[in-house]
């Protein structure tokens, strides 16, 4: 469903080039589960941009859903984004004036469904989550748990067929985020296919394959220095500075 070869992104800082992805090969099947670790700064969000056409690599192939992203006019990328992809977020990303309800049809606006059927179909997406008590909180008036269920809810709002989720689990306790894995999992039995960034062995442990970026390239767990949560921190990376 994703394909990658040979994929480089740097940017421009200051009259300098940052290289920060430099050789990122990657395939993620159809109905995969698939964890993205690395150290902080290594490009995982960057990587995560590119995957969820939200920015564009400097050079290299990226196809999805049989599409070389590359070649899409701007137009059709978004429409790809709008209807393949869900993003789920670190800090949930919920517009704070609306309830959960309405966070959930935010991205239906753009499907021309009858607001009727938004509302519905809102509905329906937060009692899957377990949410069906919560429909009119404002996120201030969840819990953080619960902000990310309707975060998910939102993601699954144009039934995508990816879900790109950038440390869905990095803002709430252990047992919170265990909810949200067990919800991943069942997204993927219902043919979901999950890309997650985290800095987590035990939350990436939960995909079924696991991946680093080291110096800008993916390497498979037995070629990778095997990253240990406690390790993998700010300060590790600026020992390597
Ligand atoms: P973390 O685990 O802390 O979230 P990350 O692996 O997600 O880190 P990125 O956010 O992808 O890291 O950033 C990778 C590097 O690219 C960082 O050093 C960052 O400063 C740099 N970077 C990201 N976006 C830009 C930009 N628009 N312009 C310049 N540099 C950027
Ligand atoms: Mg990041």
């Amino acid at each position: 469903i994703i394909d990658i070869i040979d994929l480089q992104k740097s940017f421009k800082f200051s009259g300098n080039r940052l290289s920060i992805l430099r050789n990122i090969n990657l395939s993620v099947h159809t109905g995969e589960f698939l964890a993205i670790m690395g150290p902080s700064g290594s490009g995982k969000s960057t990587l995560m941009n590119i995957i969820g056409l939200m920015d564009r690599p400097s050079s290299g192939s990226y196809q999805l859903l049989g599409h070389e992203a590359g070649n899409l006019l701007e137009e059709e990328r978004c429409q790809l984004r709008n209807q393949k992809m869900g993003f789920v977020f670190q800090s949930f990303n919920l517009l704070p004036r609306f309830s959960a309800q309405r966070n959930v049809e935010i991205p239906m606006l753009y499907g021309g469904l009858a607001p009727v059927e938004r509302k519905r179909r809102a509905r329906e997406l937060l009692e899957r989550v377990g949410l069906s008590h919560r429909l009119h909180h404002r996120p201030i008036e969840l819990s953080g748990g619960e902000r990310q269920r309707v975060g998910i809810a939102r993601a699954l709002a144009n039934q995508p067929s990816v879900i790109l989720a950038d440390e869905p689990t990095g803002n709430l306790d252990q047992r919170t985020g265990r909810e949200i894995l067990h919800l991943f999992r069942e997204l993927l039995e219902e043919g979901k296919t999950i890309l997650m960034v985290t800095h987590d062995l035990d939350v990436a442990k939960w995909a079924d394959r696991i991946v680093t970026i080291q110096d800008g390239s993916i390497v498979a767990p037995e070629e990778s220095v095997v990253v240990i949560p406690k390790i993998e921190s700010r300060t590790s990376q600026e020992q390597q500075r």
